[in-house]
């Protein structure tokens, strides 16, 4: 993996029409929150994602774990494409589609999220998020003295249906995921982004976490830039990094200005 100087970024896009640009939210577009409600979009970057949205040679869209709805809100930037659920929904630019399998694991989510509600209830800092098709459990303002109690009560809830093969944990910073076992993943949405949306474009994903590396993959096998944002000895397949998301902001404003 290539530290990605923000100047090389032009070369090796430079040419390149049309160019699909997907990125992570958390961690890549906006800095880690203490808690999800809080996290912003860095500065500058509304207006960057406007701008290049209003090029006619970039396709531009936000791939995320948040529900879509709340990435939709938080971006707040027309003639995007959003994913949310790590893809299982997508809306924009004339795509409305949601993961067929999709509407039948919202029972089971909503069910093992009131049982971890009760579970973590005297937790400190810790807490559920239901997204519907998925949830995560937080608990990074949670003293570390509580973090085992946070993993195993996870673990109680989660191992039968995981057990059942219904549904599969994923780690994220400092959260825990419950997924329903459908085969579907960021790499799967950004493949069916780019077929439906621009097949013949030419890939950019930027990420900062595990559940971004099926994107990497992703853009890699169709021949385009997978960057991964944060520090260095972190095990990824994305061939180039960033070291945070204040380079993220500065490789669209070179994007912008190619
Ligand atoms: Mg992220």
């Amino acid at each position: 993996m290539f530290d990605l100087n923000v100047d090389e970024l032009k070369d090796l896009v430079v040419g390149r029409n049309p160019i699909l640009l997907l990125l992570d939210f958390d961690g890549t577009l906006s800095d880690i929150a203490p808690r999800p409600e809080q996290a912003t979009l860095c500065p500058g970057n509304h207006l960057l994602l406007c701008q290049l949205a209003n090029r006619a040679e970039f396709v531009v869209g936000v791939i995320s774990g948040r529900s879509l709805h709340d990435v939709e809100a938080r971006v707040n930037v027309p003639g995007l494409v959003y994913a949310g659920n790590h893809g299982l929904e997508i809306r924009g630019l004339g795509l409305d589609y949601r993961h067929p399998d999709a509407d039948s694991a919202s029972q089971t989510i909503s069910q093992a999220s009131h049982d971890l509600e009760i579970r973590l209830a005297g937790v400190p800092g810790a807490f559920v998020e239901n997204k519907t098709y998925t949830l995560t459990t937080h608990f990074r303002q949670t003293p570390p003295y509580y973090h085992d109690q946070v993993v195993s009560a996870f673990d109680d809830i989660t191992h039968p249906l995981v057990q059942s093969g219904s549904c599969h944990v994923t780690e994220a910073k400092m959260a825990l995921e419950l997924r329903p076992s459908i085969d579907w993943n960021k790499g799967r949405a950004l493949t069916l982004i780019r077929s439906r949306l621009s097949p013949d474009s030419f890939p950019i994903y930027m990420g900062d976490d595990a559940t971004d590396e099926d994107a990497f993959g992703a853009v890699r096998s169709a021949g385009g830039v997978a960057v991964f944002v944060g520090a260095t000895g972190i095990p990824t397949c994305a061939s180039w990094r960033l070291p945070s998301p204040a380079e993220v902001s500065a490789a669209l404003v070179e994007l912008v200005t190619l």
